[in-house]
């Protein structure tokens, strides 16, 4: 994944780096797109170019992921935030409980908006723990066999921790999947509905991917409002409303791109082999960073660090500005320093970041 321009290197955590050959595509597309005369944003949805594009997208997506036909793959909108209560409206009915692991801030949202439709069951609380590891299968043994579902973060943004190996499916698993979808291949088996804000590895923002076991459809309750039920969403093709016809655009081209990098396996590679660059980097320079999760949970998309003090933070940010580096604040929620390396960040941008931290090291 070379760049070809001298772009400023963005680690921004989402939204984020997109690849260049599709950013070039989409300037031309927005003029005019498929030589029709019209620019893409001033397509009907129910046109046939916007009808092309949305079923192209549906199948690419399909493809890069390798995902079997018992799943419906949607397009929605309202952030993977509104998915947190969406997903509990539909899936926890009165008198049930849904297990959660609460493994940061984004999977504290979840079960704050999930609290406000029905009972909550706390199988893992990473808050101990300060967040900085996500459990394994062992681990989880107060799961509630009983329970509608459970709910987990494959990627926690902000802490750069992730599941090495997703959960074993003892019930309906449903995956916020929002900072590592398609980062990695997917065990379908392994899941019943996973989700994903594309504004990481997918596209813009204003898209949000669900990716849906046709079964769960049916359990859908009628009675909620039809942009909140993802059966009747289904069934008109995404297209209940007008779609953010944009964003599906990009994702679509998105897709693409994935598709001529070699797919998932291809790109989880490489992603490997970038987050193993920076982790290493860190890592020859002694005591001088920390790294935040820990080892066997170590994100591949969110790296986040620190140097010995707050006062050097703040240094190795300006040192990194003046360098065509961006993004590299950590969350507020936890400070520090934060790499966000999705699909499409650089792999020579990882090698110049690796080198920086180890010149910012003897410098400092
Ligand atoms: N889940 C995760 C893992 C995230 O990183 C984010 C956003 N950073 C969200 C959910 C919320 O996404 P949105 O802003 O699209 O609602």
């Amino acid at each position: 994944m070379k760049t070809t321009t001298d772009r400023i290197l963005n680690f921004s955590a989402g939204p984020a780096t997109l690849p260049e050959p599709v950013l070039h595509q989409a300037q031309q597309d927005l003029w005019d797109i498929s030589k029709s005369g019209i620019g893409i944003c001033e397509h009907s949805h129910r046109g046939p170019v916007f009808d092309k594009i949305i079923q192209e997208a549906t199948a690419n997506c399909r493809l890069v992921g390798s995902i079997p036909e018992e799943f419906e793959i949607l397009f929605l909108q309202g952030g993977a935030t509104l998915q947190f209560a969406m997903l509990a409206m539909n899936f926890l009915q009165e008198g049930e409980t849904a297990n959660y692991l609460d493994t940061g801030v984004w999977a504290t949202k979840s079960i704050q908006e999930a609290k406000k439709i029905g009972s909550v069951h706390l199988a893992f609380d990473g808050s101990v723990s300060n967040y900085s590891y996500c459990p394994s299968d062992e681990e989880l043994k107060a799961v509630e066999d009983s329970a509608a579902y459970l709910h987990y973060c494959s990627n926690n943004t902000i802490y750069g921790t992730r599941f090495d190996k997703y959960l074993e499916r003892k019930m309906p698993t449903i995956c916020d999947m929002s900072s590592d979808m398609f980062s990695r291949t997917i065990d379908w088996d392994a899941f019943d509905m996973v989700y994903a804000g594309a504004q990481k590895n997918l596209g813009p923002s204003g898209v949000v991917l669900v990716v849906i076991r046709k079964t769960m459809l049916d359990k859908c309750s009628d009675i909620l409002p039809v942009m909140l039920n993802y059966n009747a969403i289904a069934k008109k093709g995404s297209m209940l409303n007008t779609p953010p016809t944009f964003g599906i655009y990009l994702v679509g081209e998105v897709f693409k791109w994935m598709l001529s990098q070699g797919g998932l396996q291809e790109i989880e590679a490489n992603n490997e082999h970038k987050a193993g660059m920076v982790y290493n980097a860190l890592e020859s320079c002694g005591d001088f960073y920390t790294t935040f999760a820990q080892v066997e949970s170590r994100s591949r998309m969110n790296i986040a660090f620190k140097t010995r003090s707050p006062e050097l933070d703040a240094v190795f940010l300006e040192e990194s500005t003046t360098l065509g580096m961006s993004g590299l604040k950590g969350h507020r929620n936890l400070g520090g320093l934060r790499a966000s390396i999705y699909n499409a960040f650089p792999t020579e941008g990882c090698a110049r970041f690796s080198e920086f931290l180890q010149s910012f090291a003897s410098k400092h």
